[in-house]
């Protein structure tokens, strides 16, 4: 489904975006994804799919357009780097809350920015956010809530400026997924499945099917838009 494009994914050593990385490789895409921390993972992963592993530590600005401007033009960015501080928000030190936001808004406002800049008509961009976005249930993670609601934003106004090259700009909003994040044998999994429909972690390849379906020919006319995939959790 994904010949001869290209797609760059950031934050794709683990987890949700290993599983995005994966997906885009079997269907056929030319596959470049980053990494901060987990080089021996990255490295695992892209020969077993046949990716290319760039470190690029979403924290910081300049190296992340750096890596997108390099790795292009791109059919598809996905954004998926990102994570969770949680505890008191009056115990939370300001320089990690900070670097959260580098993280989980600057980076994907960067990224997106410098990604249409030579993206093809049609191309798109995808950004991971989540069902936190909309529902904040517990307390302790303002900071992380803040971050993934901003992303909305981004989605809502990029697809304006993007819009007229048919570049379409989408979030999709997951609930709990099984990462080494969100461990479906976790001490929260009681907590989350209570608030839920479908009661368990949703899987990483559920999500990653979710993006090559926003990615693919079928879904031109979707944009500016939250996709939630979350058993209902924030139903
Ligand atoms: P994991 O912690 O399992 O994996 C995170 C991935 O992001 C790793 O590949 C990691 O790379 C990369 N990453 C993190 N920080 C950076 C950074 N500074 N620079 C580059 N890469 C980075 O998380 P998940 O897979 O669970 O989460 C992925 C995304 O999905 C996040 O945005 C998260 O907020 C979102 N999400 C997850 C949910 C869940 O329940 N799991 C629910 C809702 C949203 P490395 O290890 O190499 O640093």
């Amino acid at each position: 489904m994904f010949h001869g494009q290209s797609v760059l994914v950031l934050g794709g050593s683990r987890g949700i975006g290993a599983a995005i990385v994966r997906r885009f490789a079997k269907d056929g895409a030319a596959v470049t994804f980053t990494y901060a921390g987990s080089r021996e993972a990255a490295e695992r992963l892209a020969s077993e799919t046949g990716s290319r592993a760039v470190h690029t530590d979403s924290a910081d600005r300049d190296a992340v357009i750096a890596t997108v401007r390099d790795s292009g033009p791109l059919d598809v960015l996905v954004v998926n780097s990102g994570f969770a501080i949680f505890g008191d928000a009056l115990d939370q030190d300001p320089d990690e809350i900070d670097r959260l936001f580098r993280v989980n808004v600057h980076a994907p406002y960067h990224a997106s920015v410098e990604a249409a800049r030579r993206m093809p008509e049609g191309g798109r961009i995808i950004v991971i956010g989540s069902v936190n976005g909309d529902r904040m249930p517990v307390s302790g993670m303002a900071s992380y809530a803040l971050s993934k609601s901003a992303l909305q934003g981004l989605a809502r106004g990029l697809a304006r400026d993007f819009g007229p090259r048919g570049i379409t700009v989408n979030v999709v909003q997951p609930g709990p997924i099984d990462t080494d994040a969100n461990p479906a044998d976790g001490p929260m999994r009681d907590l989350m499945h209570s608030f839920m429909a479908i009661k368990r972690h949703g899987r990483p390849e559920e999500v990653a099917g979710m993006v090559a379906w926003l990615a693919g020919p079928e879904a031109g006319f979707v944009t500016g838009a939250m996709h939630t995939i979350d058993g209902a959790f924030g139903a």
